[in-house]
């Protein structure tokens, strides 16, 4: 392809430092550095936090550049953006992306951020323009934000149909990092994939037919920890364009698993489980859920990569809680839906390092001992989930007449074994067997209060639990982290 990934990648960092004086700044780990509101960095601009804030150091090297470009490595599962549910049911979220970025900290701003960004996609990548729409902060009367007239004048001044330009509020065109954090409202660019009549109306309504590709926020707050917004010292720019979304574009293609950033893997998958091939269908028509077991298996082998290099191992709480699960879940869908061997996650390491090592050579690097954690981790699960169904095959022998599952069972095959209350209550629903939802959770709140009560325990090691008991903890003032609790439930 004349656009390979890498390609697409580097023309933008060039065009950024070649054309506009930029400084190329490497992506940061994904394990945030001293930042407790963030589970993973989910923004390229999450290590200039402290320049937003004008906190940083200014004998720091951070400081001395007032324009810079970067593609950022970013985790979104769990805390404010978190994408895992959609995984694998879309082909244009993932768990972990790259985010092309270019900022101005105290330089340029809305006008040279949009000149930039509109050569760059329709001079540089040729990019037809009658393709793309643009939106702009259409403003919040509740909170006293005024419409961006301004971006709104600008790309109406650059020659953009008035059709083409669209007003959207606080969820869609106001950005924010996290619960606290800067924040701003945004401008952004959509992608037509059809070349439809109708498009306007399918911008940011999930569909894969028009979808956003790069946002450019106009970082002028800070969100307090009392919700309220602080003016910023100075005006900022802060642009996020995925990488993923972009190639498919440029490749001519309609979902981000068909460009060479994901077909090796797909590929890998199929060699290695011998399973049904992958033929890219979505949604109903994924008949036994095939595709998407390989789109979450892609999504997921990346992702563990990364975050492993980057020193973010499996484990029980906080951001090691999430990538456990994302482990867990990875070796479920490859077990139950492409009964691929065992061994199978730790074999599509080389094909990530592959394809992601130029970029981040610790991928290089780290090959192995990524794929010894993997494997450790698939053992140790594997055992559990045979385990678990030896019990649970027990217990229904045992249950005769009854038609629910003897609550305490669940419970200790729960806690005990960390076997996926979702895949019990799956596994019960072919058998015609109900699960007490109602004990179990009465249970998971009297086990926490008698946690809460001992030891004050920290809300992230208690993620396991549900929603109500979460929330009657948080009543109580027993302290969260703040990213675990909400993720928790969602995975199961
Ligand atoms: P969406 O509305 O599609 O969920 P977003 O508005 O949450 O995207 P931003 O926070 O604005 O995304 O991030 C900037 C860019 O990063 C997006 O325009 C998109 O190209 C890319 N991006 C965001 N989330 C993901 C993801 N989960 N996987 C791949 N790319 C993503
Ligand atoms: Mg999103
Ligand atoms: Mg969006
Ligand atoms: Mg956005």
């Amino acid at each position: 392809t004349e656009f390979s990934s890498k390609k697409v990648r580097n023309v933008f960092t060039d065009f950024f430092k070649e054309k506009y004086g930029h400084r190329l700044v490497p992506s940061s780990p994904v394990k945030p550095r001293g930042d407790p509101s963030l589970l993973f960095v989910n923004a390229g601009m999450n290590q200039f936090k402290p320049i937003f804030l004008g906190t940083a150091d200014p004998r720091s090297e951070m400081t001395q550049y007032r324009r810079v470009v970067n593609s950022q490595k970013c985790v979104r599962a769990g805390g404010k953006h978190n994408d895992l549910e959609d995984v694998g049911r879309d082909v244009y979220h993932h768990t972990f992306f790259e985010m092309l970025g270019n900022w101005s900290f105290g330089d340029y701003f809305k006008e040279e951020a949009c000149l930039m960004a509109w050569e760059l996609l329709t001079q540089v990548y040729r990019i037809p323009q009658d393709r793309l729409y643009v939106t702009y902060f259409g403003g919040d009367s509740a909170l006293g934000l005024k419409s961006d007239e301004e971006s709104r004048e600008i790309w109406l001044s650059m020659g953009i149909e008035s059709d083409h330009v669209l007003p959207f509020g606080l969820k869609d065109n106001f950005w924010e990092m996290g619960e606290t954090g800067p924040c701003g409202p945004c401008t952004e660019i959509h992608y037509d994939h059809m070349g439809g009549r109708n498009a306007a109306a399918l911008v940011n309504r999930d569909s894969p037919e028009v979808v956003e590709i790069w946002n450019l926020v106009f970082m002028q707050y800070n969100r307090e920890a009392d919700g309220r917004l602080r003016t910023l010292p100075q005006h900022n720019v802060d642009t996020g364009m995925g990488l993923e979304r972009l190639v498919t574009i440029l490749q001519g293609k309609r979902s981000n698993y068909d460009t060479d950033l994901f077909t090796p893997i797909l590929r890998a998958i199929q060699e290695s489980s011998k399973g049904p091939v992958y033929r890219g269908l979505v949604g109903e028509a994924d008949v036994g859920n095939v595709d998407m077991a390989y789109r979450v298996l892609a999504d997921h082998i990346r992702t563990l990569c990364v975050c492993i290099a980057d020193g973010v191992y499996p484990g029980m709480s906080g951001a090691e809680l999430v990538l456990r699960r994302i482990l867990r879940r990875a070796v479920r869908f490859s077990t139950e839906v492409l009964q691929a061997p065992p061994g199978f996650l730790a074999g599509l390491v080389p094909t990530v390092a592959h394809i992601l090592g130029d970029a981040y050579p610790e991928l290089n690097r780290e090959t192995n001992r990524i794929m010894d954690i993997i494997t450790d981790n698939e053992v140790a699960f594997l055992s559990s989930l045979k385990q678990g169904r030896r019990v649970i095959d027990r217990t229904l022998q045992k249950m005769e007449d009854s038609r629910v599952f003897p609550v305490g069972v669940a419970w200790s095959l729960h806690r005990n074994l960390g076997f996926p209350l979702d895949l019990l209550g799956l596994m019960l629903e072919e058998k015609g067997v109900a699960m007490d939802t109602e004990g179990l959770d009465k249970l998971a709140m009297e086990n926490a209060r008698h946690k809460a009560q001992t030891q004050q325990s920290e809300l992230g090691s208690c993620v396991e639990l549900d929603v109500h008991t979460l929330a009657e903890l948080q009543r109580r003032g027993v302290p969260a982290t703040q990213d675990a609790p909400k993720y928790a439930y969602r995975l199961g």
